[in-house]
């Protein structure tokens, strides 16, 4: 694996496309994540907090990193001072939690809401109408810690290009939907995070504005 090359590689087809690139370095070692910074790469993506804890101390400080797995409520203290963004953020009593970290580090956290829009059954992930329903809530509105930017989602794992694609275009309708017709207070509506290694090509084409690759970068991950 040429991790140089393969970021390279993603760059140029990103080269006239308003996406960013975060590198998701789960599992992956220090080592490995500061050729990727040599080669220019800034946003990172981790998906546990413990990762997270013992990564970012021995990295520069100008890395941006971005929680993308799920996050427990009462480990969102750990990463309040230093996330740069949220991915992955699906109820209320968790901004709930992540506005009163903010608060406690003088921080407001940038998050993204997480829809679920793929066929497979998940425990996470806010649907259309529960999207709806925490934007126009009360509370919500009164959260001065956080500021949600967009959404995120995750496709189907499947060949089928076609689903694929239109499990994005879906989050892109919703988020297009959104930002016309909710004025809400601590929401500013850029970003949307969608692709991976094997579909961030057509996520790019639907319009996605990060996509979120692993593999495609540093090789299979290797669990133990
Ligand atoms: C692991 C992970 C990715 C990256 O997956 P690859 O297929 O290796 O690119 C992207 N998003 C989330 C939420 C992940 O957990």
């Amino acid at each position: 694996m040429n991790i140089e090359e393969n970021i390279k590689e993603i760059k140029r087809f990103l080269a006239n496309e308003n996406c960013k690139l975060i590198a998701v370095s789960k599992t992956k070692s220090v080592e490995e994540i500061k050729v990727a910074y040599d080669a220019g790469q800034r946003d990172f993506g981790e998906n546990k907090v413990q990762e997270l804890q013992e990564k970012v101390p021995q990295l520069p400080a100008d890395i941006r990193w971005h929680m993308i797995g799920h996050l427990q409520t009462n480990k969102v203290k750990y990463i309040t001072t230093f996330v740069h963004l949220i991915h992955s953020v699906d109820s209320l009593k968790l901004l709930r939690e992540i506005n009163k970290q903010g608060k406690k580090s003088g921080r407001v956290i940038n998050c993204l809401l997480q829809l679920h829009i793929a066929s497979e059954e998940s425990k996470f992930g806010l649907s259309e109408s529960g999207l709806y329903e925490l934007l126009t809530s009360d509370e919500f509105q009164s959260l001065q810690n956080i500021n949600v930017t967009g959404l995120m989602g995750m496709a189907t794992f499947t060949d089928n290009t076609e689903q694929v694609r239109s499990e994005f275009r879906y989050l892109k309708n919703i988020f297009d939907k959104v930002s016309e017709a909710y004025t809400v207070p601590n929401t500013s509506w850029n970003e949307i995070s969608m692709g991976m290694s094997d579909d961030y090509q057509i996520a790019v084409k639907e319009g996605s504005t990060m996509i979120r690759v692993g593999s495609k970068i540093f090789g299979a991950r290797i669990y133990h």
